[in-house]
């Protein structure tokens, strides 16, 4: 009876599952689409075309990370482990964080080692790069990111701290429920709970302090391998 009751649970996941990434991909697939119709007019300006042509790409992506964050749920535990140098991961992440850092005229300041843990690539990199963005959103006006590393008890301690809005009681009781959001249209309430998802799949763990309007701290835990 156990059994049945499990796989019944499973399938009414999946089917919400299934219709929340429906929901969610319709809207940014409804307006490339838009996109696309305006700009079979011959007749277009440039910069017009050139500004529904970023629109779409903008959505595109939306689309993308939505699918993206939703799967870790289908996909609960890493497929592909490898060992992780911490220190390269890092760099891929800032890589990638840099150009967004720079149009608010953020800081990033890393105090990053090597140091080894097991885990998957691509998995890590979606977690950190979520928590990342949240910290460069919450700076909209300058501001300092900063991303250290350090070992205790065996344990790799990776500290992400920003200088931004910070989040009340309540806001920081709800980071990582599913949908919860503060940014309206342009947040989803996805990326917290994906990366929660993530740490909690590598074996990690997390814990989040944040005063309002000084900044929020993200610190997180994995256990180290010796190399
Ligand atoms: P989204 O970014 O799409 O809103 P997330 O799950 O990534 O969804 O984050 C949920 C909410 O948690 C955000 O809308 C914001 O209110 C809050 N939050 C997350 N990270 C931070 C941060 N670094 N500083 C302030 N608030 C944050
Ligand atoms: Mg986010």
């Amino acid at each position: 009876i156990s059994q049945k009751i499990i796989k019944t649970e499973k399938m009414e996941m999946v089917s919400h599952l299934a219709s929340s990434i429906s929901h969610e991909v319709r809207n940014p697939l409804a307006v490339v689409k838009g996109f696309l119709q305006l700009m079979e007019n011959a007749d277009l300006e440039e910069t017009k075309r050139k500004d529904f042509l970023q629109i779409s790409i903008n959505e595109i992506n939306r689309a993308d990370t939505i699918i993206r964050n939703y799967l870790t749920f289908a996909k609960p535990s890493p497929e592909n482990i490898e060992i992780l140098n911490i220190k390269d991961e890092l760099c891929k992440t800032i890589d990638i964080i840099t150009p967004l850092a720079n149009m608010s005229s953020i800081i990033i300041d890393t105090a990053v080692k090597p140091f080894f843990i097991k885990g998957e690539s691509q998995l890590l990199q979606q977690c950190l790069l979520n928590i990342c963005k949240n910290c460069i959103e919450a700076m909209s006006n300058s501001g300092t990111l900063t991303i250290e590393t350090a070992s205790e008890n065996n344990h790799l301690h990776l500290t992400i701290s920003d200088t931004g809005t910070g989040m009340t009681k309540e806001q920081l009781a709800r980071i990582g429920e599913p949908y919860f959001t503060t940014k309206g249209r342009e947040g989803t309430g996805l990326g917290m709970m994906a990366a929660m998802q993530i740490i909690s799949s590598l074996q990690g763990k997390i814990h989040i302090s944040s005063t309002l309007d000084k900044g929020t701290t993200f610190s997180i835990i994995f256990p180290l391998i010796n190399k």
